[in-house]
């Protein structure tokens, strides 16, 4: 029997995964460090920050059964209740509603660095949780049954290290897992803008030939007036997407306007816009001995449907439910078993999403004649067909047989223990 009070857990990286594990692991009394490179995480003033994520149900209730959603400043989130998503080659349209799939709210968008000062919030109200900002990991090193992790010259100790130290992970690279890249074909342009007509909550995403277009509804502004500025990530072909970034704001709010068939009206830029190339990435494994790796450090898709940090947080909560399991079984934090049941549980699932998004892109890249006719046929069918609809949004809402307990709504989360 392993005494898991006396063990320690250190993440490298405090992003929205590795900030969540290290809440989950130390409400239940375990001793957790997290230790991240960048200054302590702020809770966003002003206008909108850039990075920007959608997050499901599922993401929803494991940030409620935290504590941590009711931590972020309510008038920056904004949920949407709809979905519209349209093929700007054709007639095909799909459209989703809250309603449609049994529920108020399809989901939620919020600032990246937002919900990780929420996060950070949440830790401070915990005695096992030491959160260390500014503090950069230089390497880790196998000591028997433990890592030691250098920071500088200070060095620490950990049963369990766990990498949820984003896509570049070192953890991974010094843990000798492979992990790509594999170049997409596609950058990534974000930006915010304006809007003449309100988003009406409505998530809208156009597929282009040479790549997808998504309108995220944003939080109402005082400037800009009720519903009325958008995130968009608009990703696509480098030299498309280069030219985007550097044409005048002028050009690309024309070319954004007709891109989306003037759904919301004139649109305006209202912020500097950042380019992201999009390396997909899949881990060869998500554990070695003593250690696992979460969230982008285990996986990168493309972010057309919005899932990455979604898939990440779940990450986050089955391996938080098996290393806690395993510690009241007396298994000891690292316990092998309670580890491979993590990647059983989370790389199938990953991969199937992964493959689903590189199949979507691949498909609307097409320009032969019955491909684009069978995908307006099959965007039209899915739009009548309720049981193949109903998967969609059951997908999109990030629900799944397999969900941890504290991703369920409580009264659900009670009744399965
Ligand atoms: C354009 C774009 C749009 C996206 N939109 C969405 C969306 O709408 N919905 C969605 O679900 N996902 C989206 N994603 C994906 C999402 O942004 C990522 O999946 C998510 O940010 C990954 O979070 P993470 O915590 O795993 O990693 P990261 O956010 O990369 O965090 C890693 C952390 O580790 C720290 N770190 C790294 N190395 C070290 C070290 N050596 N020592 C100490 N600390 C270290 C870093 O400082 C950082 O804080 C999008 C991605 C892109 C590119």
């Amino acid at each position: 029997m392993t005494d898991s009070n006396e063990q320690h857990i250190i993440i490298v990286g405090g992003g929205m995964t590795g900030g969540l594990l290290g809440v989950l692991l130390a409400e239940a009394g375990l001793r957790v460090t997290v230790l991240d490179g960048a200054p302590v995480p702020a809770m966003p003033s002003g206008a909108a920050q850039l990075r920007v994520s959608t997050l499901t149900e599922a993401s929803h209730w494991l940030l409620r059964n935290t504590g941590v959603w009711g931590l972020l400043d309510a008038s920056r989130v904004q949920p949407y209740n709809a979905m519209q998503v349209w093929d700007q080659d054709g007639t095909g349209e799909v459209t989703f509603t809250a309603e449609e799939a049994g529920t108020d709210t399809l989901g939620w968008l919020l600032e990246n660095g937002h919900l990780t000062a929420a996060l950070y919030r949440r830790a401070e109200t915990l005695d096992c949780l030491d959160w260390q900002c500014g503090i950069s990991v230089d390497s880790v090193r196998r000591e028997g049954e433990q890592w030691q992790v250098q920071c500088g010259d200070r060095q620490l100790m950990a049963d369990l290290l766990v990498g949820a130290d984003g896509a570049r992970s070192r953890v991974r690279e010094w843990a000798g897992i492979s992990g790509g890249p594999r170049d997409s074909g596609h950058h990534a342009l974000v930006a915010t803008i304006a809007t003449a007509r309100p988003h009406g909550g409505c998530a809208r995403q156009v597929f282009m030939e040479s790549g997808p277009l998504a309108l995220l509804p944003l939080y109402s502004d005082v400037q800009q007036g009720e519903q009325r500025q958008c995130s968009i990530v608009w990703s696509g072909w480098p030299e498309r997407i280069n030219d985007l970034k550097q044409c005048d704001p002028e050009r690309f709010a024309m070319e954004l306007q007709a891109a989306v068939a003037d759904a919301l009206g004139e649109v305006t830029l209202i912020s500097e816009r950042a380019v992201f190339p999009i390396q997909e990435r899949h881990a060869s494994s998500y554990v070695a001995p003593f250690l696992a790796l979460v969230g982008d450090a285990a996986h990168v898709i493309h972010p057309l449907a919005g899932q990455g940090v979604n898939l990440g947080l779940l990450d986050a909560a089955v391996l938080a439910e098996e290393v806690i399991r395993a510690c009241e079984a007396g298994l000891g934090c690292a316990d092998v078993q309670a580890l491979a049941r993590y990647q059983r549980r989370r790389r199938g699932e990953n991969l199937v999403m992964q493959n689903a998004m590189r199949g979507f892109q691949q498909l609307f890249e097409q320009r032969a004649l019955p491909l684009r006719w069978l995908r307006n046929t099959g965007m039209k069918l899915v739009n009548q067909a309720g049981p193949v609809k109903g998967f969609f949004a059951n997908r999109a809402l990030g629900r799944s047989a397999d969900l941890p307990v504290s991703a369920r709504p409580p009264s659900t989360a009670r009744n399965s223990g």
